[in-house]
């Protein structure tokens, strides 16, 4: 049974489709809203408004931005750059744009091969990855560390080979600030299989 009008319902319906926010969560944040309706409402309004109009996906990368090529594209100081990183997704791209990992260039496949959910080749930006591929000396397949994403890299490295750019992953190993106690078996393993000289 609902407990407040249509408006309100719907938008707790929407908010709790959100990632990381369920239904009660979705709740208190619209309850927040209302509260501050003038100071965070109104604006929350206006941006999703400004947004919706603004929002495009570069045609260079795939990343997410208000123009195209994107400001990750476009900045100067990447334009010599000859590494090429690929990541799953857009939230990987800005998560490694936090980490500050310097003057690199992206490529977002947009998922990983999965043939239980109909994911192929083709539903992955990979031929326009093999297109960008001569441009750069170096690709990074920065793919998360599960088995579709371990696949997805062994493939396109199989399709990247004529192209005769070195192709390199991320190390797999102990955390900055972790405890080797504290790490599952597979970790520690590859770990030590990665070890550097210090
Ligand atoms: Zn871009």
């Amino acid at each position: 049974m609902a407990t407040a009008g249509p408006e309100i319902e719907q938008l707790i319906l929407l908010l709790a489709r959100l990632p990381g926010l369920g239904p009660r969560s979705a709740r208190r944040a619209v309850l927040q809203l209302i509260k501050k309706k003038d100071s965070l409402m109104v604006p929350l309004a206006a941006a999703l408004e400004r947004a919706v109009e603004a929002v495009t996906v570069c045609e260079v990368c795939g990343n997410v931005d208000t123009r195209s090529p994107c400001h990750v594209c476009a900045d100067p100081r990447r334009a010599g750059s000859g590494l090429l990183i690929v990541v799953e997704d857009v939230a990987d791209l800005w998560a490694l744009e936090r980490a500050g990992v310097g003057a690199v260039k992206y490529h977002v496949l947009g998922g990983v091969l999965s043939p239980l959910d109909g994911i192929g080749p083709d539903d992955l930006s990979i031929d326009a990855l093999l297109k960008r591929a001569p441009e750069f000396e170096e690709i990074v397949l920065a793919v998360n560390a599960t088995v579709e994403g371990q696949t997805t890299a062994h493939y396109i490295t199989d399709r990247l080979a004529p192209s005769g750019v070195r192709i390199t992953r991320l190390a797999h190993g102990v955390p900055v600030g972790g405890e080797l106690d504290y790490l599952d078996e597979g970790t520690l393993s590859q770990a030590l299989k990665a070890r550097t000289r210090i």
